[in-house]
């Protein structure tokens, strides 16, 4: 069975991508920072329709602690054949009130976290000469986002990271793809409030409505099983925000 390791997998696109990847066939680890009883019962109820799941909880801005979680896959799953990095965290600011310690979280989750999860699961696919990483960056990956600057420089950043990861990875037969989402219903944008939500979907998203999380995580499917000819790409699933 092959091993795919989620992380940010206890809500949101990241439990709808584990319990895809799942239902495929996939033995899934589901990471998280805090939402224990979350990633736990995502792990019960996956166990309960016969796939293999385990859960680890682990901030992926903390190497030592990324490499603890994916050296417990490899014992308790295997080794990793598909890293999801999706684990990420956005709140609106304006660019004069980010203090430099809200930068360097920001910078740290949303993007450090991608490199010490590739950084950690990278020997194994090296070794095997396959492999595959999906980083989920974001519509403000490509484009800028007023009052969300570390956000997007961030995602941006994601985007160059899978990129370039792409290109030197391909001749070792490793495939590296990025998602970017447009909005996507989940609690990262609840704090937008429910009108301008729907304001958002009325007036702005060509498709009339918001995503959802499965249709993020079958995109991620689709990269992971069947994409075995693409590398270095950014898939837009945004409603058609982006054309
Ligand atoms: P979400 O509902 O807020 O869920 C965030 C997930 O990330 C949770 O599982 C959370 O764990 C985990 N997490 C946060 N910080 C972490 C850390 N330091 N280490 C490990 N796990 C961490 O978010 P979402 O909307 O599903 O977003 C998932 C990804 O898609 C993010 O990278 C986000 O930027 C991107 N995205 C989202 C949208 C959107 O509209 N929703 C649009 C574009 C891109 P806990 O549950 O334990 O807190």
């Amino acid at each position: 069975m092959k091993v795919a390791l989620i992380t940010g997998a206890s809500r949101g696109i990241g439990a709808a991508t584990a319990t895809a990847l799942a239902r495929a066939g996939w033995a899934v680890c589901i990471n998280y920072i805090e939402q224990t009883e979350k990633a736990e019962a995502l792990v019960e109820a996956l166990r309960a329709e016969g796939c293999a799941a385990i859960c680890h909880q682990a901030d992926v801005a903390d190497r030592e602690a990324v490499f603890a979680m994916v050296a417990r896959v490899e014992r308790e799953l295997g080794p990793v054949d598909l890293l999801v990095s999706n684990a990420g965290i956005a709140e609106q600011r304006q660019f004069q009130d980010i203090s430099p310690a809200w930068w360097e979280r920001m910078l740290a989750v949303d993007l450090g976290g991608a490199f010490h999860c590739a950084q950690a699961v990278l020997g194994h696919m090296l070794h095997e000469h396959s492999g595959c990483m999906i980083f989920v960056s974001s519509i403000w990956g490509g484009h800028g986002a007023s009052c969300e600057t570390a956000y997007a420089s961030a995602k941006h950043g994601l985007i160059g990271l899978g990129r370039s990861l792409a290109a030197e990875l391909a001749p070792s037969g490793i495939r590296v793809n990025v998602v970017a989402p447009g909005v996507i219903d989940t609690d990262m944008v609840q704090v937008l409030g429910r009108e301008t939500l729907d304001d958002l979907a009325r007036n702005v998203i060509p498709m009339g409505r918001l995503g959802r999380p499965e249709e993020i995580a079958r995109a991620i499917v689709y990269l992971a099983d069947e994409a075995s000819y693409t590398t270095g790409q950014v898939l837009s699933c945004d409603g058609g925000f982006f054309i």
